[in-house]
């Protein structure tokens, strides 16, 4: 990125100096200005009681016998070259390989919840449990009291951040550690006297402690997590009372509310200096007459480009689609070929100048926001945002990078705004008013710039913070409470048989080998890896092994660490081990036999080795976890459930476990990805919630086999591996007086009311929230949204990432109609769709978003139903023509279609998580997918494989009557294609296509596509492949499907043409009718 910004020349990197932030500040001089506090300082319980994760349940005692199972799953099955692995009893081979009743060993190592490693005592001391199945593989952690030294012992901070690292232990202690016999060592020094070196590359300097920022709060999506709020600091990086992001107003009263949140906001206002009056229609007029006026907001109508008409004259200014009588019947329709369609128009937003930020980074369902609470009544439509942060830009369009060096970055001191194009400097250049909160702060000595005569900067354009509506910034000391974090990448491998026969593991291991160069980060990152069935596999990776050491641990009700460090190591140091075990994972398991999974004690020992730093976990699972806490049942579909009152106990998370797992991971900055692959139900539902409520995403390859998915995974997991990710971040969104967002849609955990903490976010993640108004009266002209996203970058740095956007205000329900963005509303009523889905009936879901669609038509019908003839007619703004569509799409979506029987419970689930994260142009892909004629395309043009290349076939309307038996048919709904082939499709094109191989096959499910020598094969892979460039969140897999092939075409491409009737509700033409008549019923 380049860098740029009020110093030019001066190094980008920030410096990680231990300055107090307190010495940083700007001296404001405002009365009552309570300084900022100095370095955080360990501010948590006392020892003994703050090492104990809240909310997470103690083993339960109903755990299924694990010594049987651990002894019912033969070790010989792993017997290798290189890896050892205990046996029950006594290891074969070299004796006392592991120590039985090792002290240090079975001791958690500094910092680990100690609810996790053995028995959390009322004391909050540690006491590491006697466990009988742990014998079985000689790892009794049965230290009593001579290792097991309470934590109350262990001053808690120097152990965890090395501060003040504990003495190294004994060369001997940590020798060379090769075989496993001199691994382990008959160490008697207690585990305190481990060290754990310094894991970030900035050194082991004092590394402050953690701070909780508050009680977490889940997104008001259904489940409300009853876990006690966190007395536990977590490694947030965020300051006490931060002066980061959304601090406090640090004046005044003395928790006044933030600008957004949910307290009220008497007395908000009332320390500052009084706000100016509302601004005067004209000061924004754009004409840049008024001193410091040059911040002109667009105008309501100036929105989208063609929607220029003035504010009044809304006459005519409808469109509208006329019921025609069916000849011979009272019936009436519409011409099918009149209905509005996304088939020319891609949803392409049009940015509205440079001081707003870019469409794709914010949209707001309507560009001009209601000023009074009866407007945003009338409305019916989700008034709300959908937000992007780190959306990826086209070349020369990346967002560009300030860096106050030396001084802190420029915000309000009231709302915490951060400075942006819009703000005005007044008094010479000396203050500067807040476009948010419009108060008035003094600009800081080192930011001074004198004015010219239009009360401009005369440095604006030189520096982004003025002139873009997206800048960087880079954040000093006091936006971290402890070295930025380098980036971690641990991987949870389940490796039971289903997972190994199918050819995941093999593809996983390749696949993370190949992408280790490029993981972002080097030299700091970090990587780790367990594998798990009916135990729990280790893996030490310290750098001075030659080969990586596996060490199992069959206790799951008490999961412990085998080692204390060595199993999170750092990449580059340790990339020789690390390439070892990848090499060698795959034919280490190829004859495992196990079909269990004890994925939930796989989780809790992962969370005690990345706790300490954080990072992105990914969850790689083939089947229903069986063992352990954590289990989940065999729930699978019931008809009897659908449409009762608790047919969406179906969808959600059956098992507390995984939402009190995900409060910890996400409390501890760890974010997770689940990779589910069962051809059974593996309960995504529950499996998902890790992801859900940890910023993460949920990838599903139902059914999967190597040779049919393994491109998909491969391209999948590699990108999510390569891809820019922003570390232990944290989101707010700002706006200005009188509305605020209100609920919060997506896949984070709230933190306070309206802070979005996401461990783990990247490029492919959008959110949406919902706004409302406070005040009953809106009585400024223009209304300011701010994003900042505060995160660590995989390079180290704390970055800010803000985006700003005016909005002008309007107190006519058309202006709202003219400036909707349809796809921002698509965008929000799916995920409240979802949510729906999560508390009652699909029914009920689909009922909800009809409804809104019915009553917005409706409230846009009576504004013209005395002066213009309206019946059979049905009216809508132009902005909204897609609209009926979209909802009808929407409520046929397979997360939200049908009841029983119409899709697996898993694949429903699977769609509901994909929504929740999608950026609005994927979902309206999905929504409508393009569907078009490829056969015709494909012979056209000369001899080359890419002559045809000029241009794409124009998609047609989604309807089973466009099928053509003697075509060839493509859909792409931006999740995968399907190539639909016509039953009398000529011979010689299925040949060239499937190859000879298969071209008389009556069932495709099982053939994958693939490039034969022949022209139409190459260009229909040629065609394909540049698909995939436009689109490159997923890997669109090509699922080849003969015309009759049920259920396949059914599930595939028939139920997915949202012009037909299926999935119980009408084709598209009924469906406008059908609205019509509902909404006329209805008109006065
Ligand atoms: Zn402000």
């Amino acid at each position: 990125m380049q860098q740029q910004g009020g110093n030019p020349g001066l190094p980008a990197e920030f410096p990680h100096s231990s300055t107090s932030p307190a010495q940083q500040r700007p001296p404001y001089t405002v009365p009552g200005s309570i300084p900022r506090p100095g370095p955080p300082s360990w501010q948590g319980p006392p020892p003994g009681t703050q090492f104990r994760p809240q909310g997470v349940p103690q083993p339960s005692s109903g755990a299924p016998p694990t010594l049987a199972n651990a002894l019912s799953n033969p070790i010989s099955p792993f017997q290798s070259g290189s890896y050892q692995r205990p046996v029950a009893g006594r290891p074969p081979g070299p004796p006392a390989v592991f120590q039985p009743s090792q002290p240090s060993l079975g001791a958690p190592p500094p910092f680990q919840p100690s609810t996790f490693g053995g028995s959390s005592q009322a004391d909050g001391s540690w006491s590491p449990v006697s466990n009988p199945n742990s014998a079985s593989v000689g790892f009794s952690p049965k230290a009593s009291s001579t290792g097991g030294s309470p934590f109350s012992n262990v001053s808690p901070v120097p152990s965890t951040f090395g501060g003040s690292i504990p003495p190294p232990p004994t060369s001997s202690s940590l020798g060379s550690g090769f075989p496993i016999s001199s691994a382990y060592p008959a160490i008697s020094t207690p585990v305190t006297s481990f060290p754990r070196p310094p894991q970030v590359a900035s050194g082991p300097g004092a590394r402050p402690p953690f701070y909780a920022p508050g009680p977490y709060n889940l997104p008001p999506t259904g489940h409300q997590f009853s876990s006690a709020p966190p007395q536990q600091p977590p490694p947030s990086s965020f300051g006490p009372s931060p002066p980061s992001f959304g601090a406090p107003p640090q004046f005044g009263t003395p928790t006044p509310p933030q600008f957004g949140g949910t307290a009220p906001s008497q007395g908000y206002y009332s320390t500052g200096p009084p706000p100016p009056p509302p601004t005067t229609p004209g000061i924004y007029a754009g004409e840049g007459q008024q001193v410091g006026s040059y911040g002109a907001p667009p105008l309501a109508g100036g929105y989208g480009g063609n929607l220029q008409q003035p504010a009044q004259g809304l006459v005519e200014d409808f469109q509208s689609l006329s019921l025609v009588p069916l000849p011979g019947s009272v019936e009436s329709a519409v011409d099918p070929g009149m209905l509005p369609r996304p088939l020319d128009s891609p949803d392409d937003v049009k940015s509205t100048g440079t001081m707003n930020c870019n469409p794709r980074y914010l949209r707001l369902s309507t560009n001009a926001m209601p000023n009074s609470h009866s407007l945003v009544a009338r409305w019916h439509l989700p008034l709300g945002a959908v937000v992007h942060p780190l959306a990826e830009a086209p070349p020369g369009e990346e967002v560009p990078v300030v860096n106050f060096v030396g001084s802190s970055i420029v915000r309000c001191r009231r709302c915490r705004a951060y400075i942006n194009p819009y703000v005005m400097f007044t008094d010479g250049g000396r203050r500067w008013r807040c476009n948010v909160c419009v108060l008035l702060n003094e600009v800081p000595i080192e930011y001074f710039c004198s004015l010219d005569e239009n009360g401009r900067r005369r440095d604006a354009d030189e520096r982004p913070e003025l002139s873009c509506g997206s800048v960087e910034f880079v954040a000093q000391t006091e936006y971290m409470v402890r070295p930025p974090m380098p980036p971690v990448y641990f991987f949870l491998i389940d490796v039971s048989i289903s997972a190994v026969k199918s050819g995941m593991l093999k593809v996983a291991a390749e696949t993370i080998k190949a992408t280790l160069d490029k993981l972002p980060g080097f030299p700091r990152t970090q990587i780790g890896f367990l594998t798990f069935d009916s135990m729990l596999h280790f893996y030490n990776l310290k750098s001075s092994l030659m080969q990586p050491q596996m060490m199992v641990v069959a206790d799951l009700d008490d999961p412990f660490l085998p080692l204390p460090d060595d199993l999170l190591v750092n990449l580059s140091e340790s990339r020789v081990v690390v390439d070892a075990l990848l090499d060698s994972l795959p034919s280490l398991f190829e004859k495992n036999i196990s079909i269990e999974s004890a994925l939930g004690p796989a989780l809790k020992a992962t969370f005690m080795i990345m706790s300490q730093l954080g990072g992105k976990l990914l969850v790689f699972q083939s089947t229903l976890p069986s063992l352990g806490v954590g289990r989940l049942k065999l729930r699978g579909d019931d008809p009897r459930i659908y449409g009762t009152e608790k047919e969406y106990l179906l969808r959600g998370s059956e098992e507390q476990f995984y939402k009190h797992m995900a409060a910890d991971f996400s409390k501890y900055q760890i974010g997770v990805n689940i990779y589910a692959f069962g051809d059974r139900y593996t309960d995504l539902a529950s499996l998902g919630t890790l992801a859900k409520y940890t910023g993460g995403q949920v990838c599903y390859y139902p059914g999967f086999q190597a040779y049919l998915h393994g491109e998909k995974f491969s391209y999948e997991l590699a990108r999510d591996l390569s891809r820019e990710t922003a570390w232990e971040a944290v989101m707010r969104i700002r706006c200005g007086k009188g509305i605020r967002f209100s609920s919060f849609h997506g896949h984070f955990m709230l933190r306070s009311s309206d802070l979005m903490a996401l461990p783990a976010v990247d490029c492919d993640k959008a959110f949406s929230m919902q706004l409302t108004l406070e005040d009953t009266l809106l009585t400024t002209n223009t209304v300011y949204f701010q994003v900042a996203l505060l995160f660590t970058s995989s390079t180290g740095e704390r970055r800010i990432r803000v985006h700003t956007m005016a909005t002008p205000v309007v107190s006519d329900l058309g202006e709202m109609y003219r400036a909707a963005d349809v796809g921002a509303i698509a965008s929000i009523m799916s995920r409240l769709g979802v949510d729906k889905s999560m508390q009652s009936k699909l029914e009920d879901a689909r009922q909800t978003t009809q409804q809104r669609l019915h009553r917005s038509l409706r409230e846009y019908r009576n504004m013209f139903a005395v002066q213009h003839r309206t019946s059979n007619r049905l009216l809508f703004p132009e902005s909204l023509r897609l609209l009926p569509l979209y909802t009808l799409a929407i409520c046929k979506n397979l997360a939200l279609r049908g009841g029983y029987g119409d899709t697996t419970p898993d694949e429903r689930s699977a769609m509901g998580f994909e929504i929740m994260t999608m950026s609005i142009s994927r979902l309206l892909k999905l929504l409508y997918p393009a569907f078009f004629r490829i056969d015709e395309f494909l012979l056209q043009g000369g001899k080359g494989e890419t002559d045809f290349m000029m241009g794409l076939p124009k998609p047609v309307p989604l309807a089973s009557e466009r099928l053509d038996p003697r075509g060839a048919f493509l859909l792409n709904d931006g999740l995968r294609f399907v190539l639909w082939l016509g039953k009398v499709l000529p011979d010689e094109f299925v040949k060239q296509i499937l190859g000879p191989e298969f071209a008389y096959s009556p069932d495709l499910s099982k053939v994958a596509l693939q490039e034969h020598d022949s022209i139409l094969s190459k260009r229909l892979v040629a065609m394909l492949r540049e698909l995939r460039k436009m689109n490159p969140a997923v890997y669109q897999q090509c699922i080849l499907l003969r015309q009759g092939e049920q259920p396949r075409e059914g599930n595939l491409v028939l139920g997915n043409l949202v012009e037909d009737q299926t999935g119980g509700l009408s084709g598209y033409a009924d469906w406008i009718v059908q609205t019509y008549r509902h909404i006329s019923q209805k008109a006065s």
